[in-house]
């Protein structure tokens, strides 16, 4: 059975435990990097990316991480997870620390204005049914590369993106008991 790392240093570790669960893979929690080098790919969920990043540091699992993307490992990054991944940002707060391995630049915190947190039902590319999704201080895709497929989009910003086998969305799908997301991303590893 594969073996899905969910990152936890921060965030909804059991939710998205649960959810790996239910798309039927064997899912453990990775805060170490002999525990990395154990799993077939990786779930980096959402919290503050600055905070993350600096414990992806200390914890020594910045480069095997970036190492095993670029070598292949399906990893799937939600919300603060897809800062992490995202080549580049824009506007004030950068994240420093990231593995910038998806083509896509990001703007943290860019519905976070007005609203703090917001839901839609999103029409995603491959579901026959709209995928409810939780929106957290969540940052906006300004650009996708040209390897980059856009899979959803809200008010026509891109929310859901796959590169090979890099997935990311700005939402938190974790925070529904709909494992569709989870089950893509499985479907791709
Ligand atoms: N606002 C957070 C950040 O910029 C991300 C929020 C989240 O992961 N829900 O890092």
């Amino acid at each position: 059975m594969l073996k899905v790392g969910v990152l936890a240093l921060q965030g909804d570790v059991r939710e998205h435990l649960s959810a790996l669960d239910a798309a039927g893979v064997s899912p453990r929690p990775v805060k170490r990097a002999d525990e990395l080098a154990g799993v077939d790919a990786m779930v980096l969920p959402g919290g503050e990316s600055t905070t993350i990043g600096k414990l992806l540091d200390r914890f020594g699992l910045l480069e095997p991480l970036r190492d095993r993307a670029a070598d292949g490992m399906p990893l799937y990054g939600t919300c603060a997870g897809l800062i992490l991944m995202a080549r580049d940002i824009v506007g004030a707060h950068v994240s420093p620390r990231r593995l910038g391995v998806l083509d896509v630049v990001v703007r943290r915190n860019a519905y976070g204005r007005q609203v703090d947190s917001f839901e839609a039902d999103l029409e995603v590319t491959g579901f026959d049914e709209p995928f409810r999704a939780v929106f957290i201080r969540a940052p906006s895709i300004e650009e996708v590369g040209q390897d980059v497929e856009v899979l959803a989009t809200v008010e026509g910003t891109a929310v859901l993106v796959r590169q090979g086998s890099l997935l990311a969305s700005s939402f938190h799908p974790e925070m529904t008991s709909d494992a569709r997301i989870h089950e893509l991303f499985v479907n791709t590893i």
